[in-house]
């Protein structure tokens, strides 16, 4: 079946009980047992909760792991994920990371004694330049915020590989309808489900999908320990988000598409990022590897009193932090997003004043044209 099918009937659709075609709403924080030695499938809902289970279920199967897991946030799901290295493991990170994964790394991982390294993962050769003999882990995002580098996701998989290393990825901008990296060897898949999963701008969530036996019992058992689990409640905001991602995403994807087209043509506007586009950096492997550029596009203005005239001016789209909505919304990734990185990484990294990011919404891409137009003039 294509995903557009799948994504409606992966087996955890219908209520066995009750026949209910939309998975209810288990506000149950315990479980009653028959006997005190006889346990039922359910003991207290931090380990499970019926509502957190068809959640889990479902990415688990769209992203084709063994077993998916549903936290409070995407930031709470990352440094779930990063309970699995100790003191004294290191850790490869593409330099231009989510800036929440960055500031959890170097500000609270590192006093835990995990040493990262930040590299850029356009080149795979610099990947390997980087490991170390303590090395345990490389952790990806492609296309990657705000510039939408392309990471090679089948040369970072084999390099964890031929090393022993865990292979991870946040898979947030592009969801498993466009890209699922487990089928191209990577362990683990990350999504801030608070974007485009969850796609309507009203929860936070976090997914994790493992691709294996044993990292899902070690996640399971972080998952349980540590507590960050997702509310029912927004499991089910999430399981309903997600019954509508195809059909979110190809309208995210033609309007970016047009968005970027006519970005492209503007003389006030130095460059235009999108993999959509013919000369985008890694447009190849971009393309055998994912089923769609994503609904992001970013732009460099000639001047930073450019870029700050047109977010003041601009109307349709909101000026906001996220992105992944039916809403568009449009960031300063250097004062907002990415505020949080060092001002050194920040210009290595190419987020400068000059520079915008606009997660295209659901809205008709002709009007937000105008709207651009009249914010830029
Ligand atoms: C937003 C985001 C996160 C963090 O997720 P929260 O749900 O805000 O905690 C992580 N990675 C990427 C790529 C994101 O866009």
């Amino acid at each position: 079946m294509k995903f557009g099918t799948r994504i409606l009937h992966t087996g955890n659709e219908i209520e066995q009980t009750t026949g209910a075609v939309s998975i209810p709403v288990y506000h149950a924080s315990t479980f009653k047992q028959n006997k005190v030695d006889e346990f039922g499938p359910y003991e207290y809902a931090r380990s499970g909760n019926p509502t957190r289970d068809a959640l889990e279920a479902i990415i688990a199967k769209l992203e084709g792991g063994v077993r998916g897991f549903a936290f409070s946030s995407g930031i709470a799901a990352i440094s779930s994920v990063l309970l699995l290295f100790s003191p004294g493991d290191h850790i490869v990170v593409c330099e231009d990371v989510y800036g929440g994964t960055y500031r959890v790394l170097t500000g609270l991982f590192n006093r835990l004694g995990i040493e990262v390294t930040f590299v850029d993962f356009t080149d795979p050769a610099k990947v390997k330049t980087a490991l170390r003999r303590n090395t345990k882990g490389v952790y990806a995002e492609t296309p990657s915020n705000p510039l939408l580098k392309i990471t090679d996701l089948r040369a970072v998989s084999a390099i964890a590989r031929e090393n022993g290393l865990l292979s991870m990825v946040d898979n947030t901008f592009l969801t498993p309808y466009l890209q699922r990296p487990i089928e191209l060897g990577i362990d683990i898949v990350i999504h801030s489900a608070t974007k485009y999963l969850g796609g309507h701008s009203d929860l936070l969530a976090g997914l994790v999908v493992a691709a294996d036996k044993q990292t899902a019992e070690r996640i399971n058992y972080i998952q349980y320990s540590f507590g960050a689990v997702l509310g029912p409640q927004d499991c089910w905001l999430l399981m309903r988000g997600i019954k509508t991602l195809k059909a979110r995403m190809d309208m995210h994807q033609s309007g970016a598409r047009k968005l970027a087209e006519w970005l492209a043509g503007c003389p006030e506007v130095k460059e235009v990022y999108f993999p959509g586009l013919p000369d985008h950096p890694g447009k190849e492997i971009h393309d055998s590897q994912a089923d769609g550029p994503g609904g992001i596009v970013s732009f460099r203005m000639q001047t930073e009193e450019m870029a700050k005239r047109l977010l003041e001016n601009v109307k349709l789209s909101a000026l906001a932090v996220s992105l992944g909505a039916v809403e568009s919304i449009i960031s300063y990734p250097v004062t907002m997003s990415h505020a949080g990185m060092h001002p050194d990484h920040r210009v290595r990294t190419g987020v400068t004043g000059d520079l915008i990011r606009l997660s295209v919404g659901l809205e008709d891409p002709g009007d937000l044209i105008e709207d651009l137009a009249a914010a830029i003039s």
